[in-house]
Parts: structure tokens; sequence; C-alpha cells
């Protein structure tokens, strides 16, 4: 029996198990960042994928929209003009006041 011989086979044994981890992972929340940039939490997706892996996926599909309609709470796009449950047009934040002194 060589010890170096199994030393040396158990840590590239290792070296490869660590990369596939860690590729994976890196994959992983790259797809989670995918499926989370639908809803524009982009990040939020890439953390679910990175720790979680395929369950975060599907918890990053529900994700909703990180705005939300003020007359029926759903989730609505950045700069969206129009809620596309209700159809209710809405302005984001009123930038001008109406009377001026
Ligand atoms: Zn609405």
């Amino acid at each position: 029996m060589d010890p170096s011989a199994t030393d040396a086979a158990s840590v590239g044994g290792f070296v490869i198990t660590g990369l596939l981890c860690c590729g994976g992972s890196l994959v992983s929340a790259f797809i989670g960042g995918l499926i989370g940039n639908r809803r524009e939490r982009g990040w939020l997706g890439g953390f679910l994928g990175l720790f979680l892996g395929p369950i975060g996926w599907i918890i990053a599909l529900f994700l909703d929209y990180p705005y939300r309609c003020p007359f029926c709470q759903g989730g609505v796009p950045k700069g969206s003009q129009v809620c596309q449950k209700c159809g209710r047009e809405f302005k984001p934040k009123p930038a001008e006041p109406t009377a001026s002194p």
C-alpha cells in the first residue's frame, strides 16, 4: 500500500466533487435567476436556485411581481400603466401636483 497515492486519489476525488458541486450551484443559481427575471426578481431567483436548487426554481416560478395594483393587489410589472388582472389604469406615483400655489 502506498499511502501517498491513496491520499492523492482521495484529494483528487474531493476536488472533482467540489468542482461539480460548485459548478452545479452556479448553473442552478443561473437558472433560478432566469426564472426570477420573468418577475423582475432575477437576484432572488438566483439566490433560491443557489441554495435550494430545483426547489428554488419552483419557488421562483411562483414569485410575484414586486409591484402591486392598488385596486386588486395583483402583481404588476414595473412601469406598467394598466393592471393585467383587473384592467384598471393607474399611475405608479403622482409626480406632479394638480394644484400649484
Ligand atoms: Zn388590479
